[in-house]
């Protein structure tokens, strides 16, 4: 398998999935022109993508979508078939032929098998994913509040896992700003998870064998890769968890593609 993030955070997101046959990606909020340019860096063309899996409705996941399957009429976008229509803005720009509506309990496309499970977010569906091919598996847990045991059963054992580190506390509740209101939803349990819960969240993970998470959807207001990183591995070390031993930490950018992983 071959996974990379090509951009994560409020003004963007995408990441891609390869299997032996299928080529994916999960969300696409980006510029027609963007996507391109970094599809390119991994040496992958837009028109070779079979599918698009949506998380949720939010604009910085969704925003790129209709663009795209206009412009490569095999590309498939996939929806949770629970999702009403009137739920998802823009549904009529959407090529009707090109939705595949899926039922959340496993999935195909081509060699890949996928699962999808729901998250707690301030949107009109939120889902998260696990890929799987060749006894590997990629998950992917953004926009959430908070990680409950079930959502830990689904990415229990990812060897990659795009796992959301948002926020750090401190700055988000001293960013002059932000209004009251938005900071109580980013906080709330349908908002977004904190630097301090992904590490703690990580530490139970680690139990069950992931081995590489990719630190993701990290605000640009009150976060940066640095103090993601370092507050992940220090809570990691509180539990005699070593970051580079015993779990690889990476993290996700909003402007360039991010690490690629091939196991
Ligand atoms: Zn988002
Ligand atoms: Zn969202």
């Amino acid at each position: 398998m071959r996974t990379v993030n090509l951009a994560s955070g409020s003004k963007g997101n995408c990441t891609y999935i390869e299997s032996r046959e299928a080529k994916i990606l999960i969300d696409e909020g980006l510029s027609y022109t963007s996507i391109k340019q970094r599809l390119k860096q991994i040496n992958v063309e837009p028109y070779e993508i079979d599918a698009i899996l949506l998380t949720h409705e939010h604009t910085d996941h969704i925003g790129g979508i209709a663009n795209f399957l206009k412009r490569n009429k095999t590309t498939k976008v996939y929806i949770p078939l629970f999702v009403k229509t009137y739920d998802i803005p823009g549904i009529n720009a959407l090529p009707y032929n090109q939705i595949e509506w899926y039922k959340t309990s496993d999935f195909f496309i081509k060699d890949m098998t996928i699962s999808s499970f729901l998250l707690p977010h301030d949107s009109k569906f939120c889902v998260g994913y696990s890929v799987y091919f060749d006894n590997k598996k990629v998950s992917i847990a953004t926009d959430l509040g908070f990680v409950s045991d079930k959502v830990l059963s689904y990415i229990a054992g990812s060897n990659v896992l795009f796992l959301e580190s948002n926020h750090d506390e401190n700055l988000l509740l001293k960013n002059p700003k932000y209004p009251a209101k938005t900071k109580k939803r980013i906080l709330s349990n349908e908002g977004h998870l904190s630097n301090i819960t992904c590490g703690h969240t990580l530490a139970k993970l680690v139990k069950t064998g992931v081995v590489q998470v990719v630190l993701s959807h990290l605000s640009q207001e009150n976060n940066t890769p640095m103090l993601a990183y370092s507050t992940v591995k220090n809570i990691l070390a509180r539990y005699g968890i070593i970051e580079g031993k015993n779990i690889c930490v990476d993290v996700a950018y909003q402007d360039k593609v991010g690490t690629i992983f091939n196991f």
